[in-house]
C-alpha cells in the first residue's frame, strides 16, 4: 500500500477547517505569521506552501520578510512584536537562518505558546516529560498517519534513522510517549542493517538518497520516507522506493508522502495554539 500523504493532509485541513468555524463563533480568527531571513529558494517555497495551506483552511497568514543582512537583533525584534500581538497564535521561525544569526537564540525568542514548530525548549521539554503540546510538524504528521492506519504503537519495534533535532529525536520521545519500542540509528551506527531488519514501523531522516534497500526492511513493515533529496532533475527520498514498495506493508512515496503531512500539521498546530490562546489569560504555559 502507497501511503497518500495529500490525502492524509486533505482530512486533517478538513478537522482544521471544523475547528475553525467553531473558533469563529468566538470571533477568533487563527492567524500564523512565518519569518523569512534572506532569499534561499526553498525556504521561500516551504514559505508558499504553508501560506497555501494556511489560505485553504482560512487561517490569516502574513510572511515577514528580513533581509539576507538583517542583524540578530533586528529579527529578535521582530519576533518579540509577533509574540505581543494577539491576531497572530502561530509563528513559524523558517530555517535555515543566514550565518551571524544563532538559530537557537531565535527560536528561544518565540513565545512557547506560539511556537507552531514545537522547536522551543520548553515544548521539547514537555514532550520529553510526555506532556505533548506543540510538537515539531514531521514527527506528529508521520504519528497522525499511523493512527490512521490503525497501526498500534504500543509494544511495536520502531527504527528511526536520523537523530536530528527537527525528526529524529522528537519522534523517538513521542513514540516512547506511546509506549513503542524505539532504536535511533544515525550516522555513526555501526550495522545499519542490523537495526532497519527489526522494525515494524521504520522512519528513515538521512537525507541519503536510496540509503535503505529491500533487505534492510522488514517484510510487513510501516515505512515513512522522510527524505528529500534532489538527484538530477528528480526529488527522491532516502528509501528505494520501488524495491521496498514490494516488501513494506505501507511506505510514503517522494513527493507526496510526509511533505505534505508535515504542511498539514502546521495548520493543524496554528489552530491548536488559537484554541488555546483563546482560553489562556495571558498566554502562559499551563502544564
Ligand atoms: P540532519 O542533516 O539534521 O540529520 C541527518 C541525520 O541522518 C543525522 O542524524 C545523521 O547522523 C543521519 N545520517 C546521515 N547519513 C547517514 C547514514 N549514511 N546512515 C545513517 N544515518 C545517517 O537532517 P534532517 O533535518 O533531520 O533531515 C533529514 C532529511 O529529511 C533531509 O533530506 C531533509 O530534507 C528531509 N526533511 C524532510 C521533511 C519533510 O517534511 N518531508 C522535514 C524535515 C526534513
Amino acid at each position: 500500500m502507497i501511503i497518500d500523504g495529500k490525502a492524509l493532509a486533505s482530512q486533517v485541513e478538513e478537522e482544521s477547517r471544523k475547528k475553525i468555524e467553531e473558533l469563529a463563533k468566538l470571533g477568533i480568527v487563527p492567524g500564523l505569521a512565518t519569518v523569512l531571513v534572506g532569499e534561499n529558494p526553498a525556504s521561500q517555497m516551504y514559505v508558499r506552501l504553508k501560506h497555501s495551506a494556511c489560505g485553504r483552511v482560512g487561517i490569516r497568514s502574513e510572511n515577514v520578510l528580513l533581509p539576507e543582512d538583517a542583524t540578530e537583533e533586528e529579527l529578535l525584534s521582530k519576533i518579540e512584536e509577533l509574540n505581543g500581538r494577539k491576531d497572530v497564535h502561530g509563528i513559524l521561525l523558517q530555517l535555515p537562518l543566514p550565518k551571524g544569526i544563532d538559530p537557537r537564540r531565535a527560536m528561544m525568542t518565540i513565545a512557547p505558546e506560539k511556537d507552531v514548530d514545537g522547536f522551543h525548549p520548553q515544548n521539547m521539554g514537555a514532550l520529553l516529560l510526555g506532556a505533548e503540546r506543540m510538537v515539531p510538524c514531521t514527527p506528529k504528521g508521520i504519528i497522525y498517519a499511523l493512527e490512521k492506519l490503525g497501526k498500534d504503537l504500543q509494544g511495536a519495534e520502531v527504527v528511526i534513522v536520523g537523530h536530528s533535532n527537527v525528526v529524529g529525536k522528537p519522534l523517538a520521545a513521542m513514540m516512547l510517549n506511546r509506549n513503542a519500542t524505539v532504536q535511533v540509528c544515525h550516522v555513526f551506527t555501526k550495522d545499519l542493517s542490523k537495526h532497519t531488519r527489526d522494525a515494524e514501523v521504520l522512519v528513515v531522516a538521512a537525507g541519503v538518497p536510496a540509503l535503505i534497500k529491500a533487505d534492510m526492511v522488514r517484510p510487513g513493515a510501516y515505512v515513512f520516507d522522510v527524505g528529500i533529496n534532489r538527484v538530477g532533475d528528480k526529488t527522491v527520498g532516502d528509501v528505494d522506493f520501488e524495491a521496498v514498495k514490494d516488501i513494506a506493508a505501507a511506505i510514503t512515496p517522494v513527493p507526496g508522502g510526509v511533505g505534505p503531512l508535515t504542511v498539514a500539521m502546521v495548520v493543524s498546530q496554528t489552530v491548536q495554539a488559537a484554541e488555546e490562546q483563546s482560553q489562556e489569560v495571558g498566554g502562559n504555559c499551563r502544564w
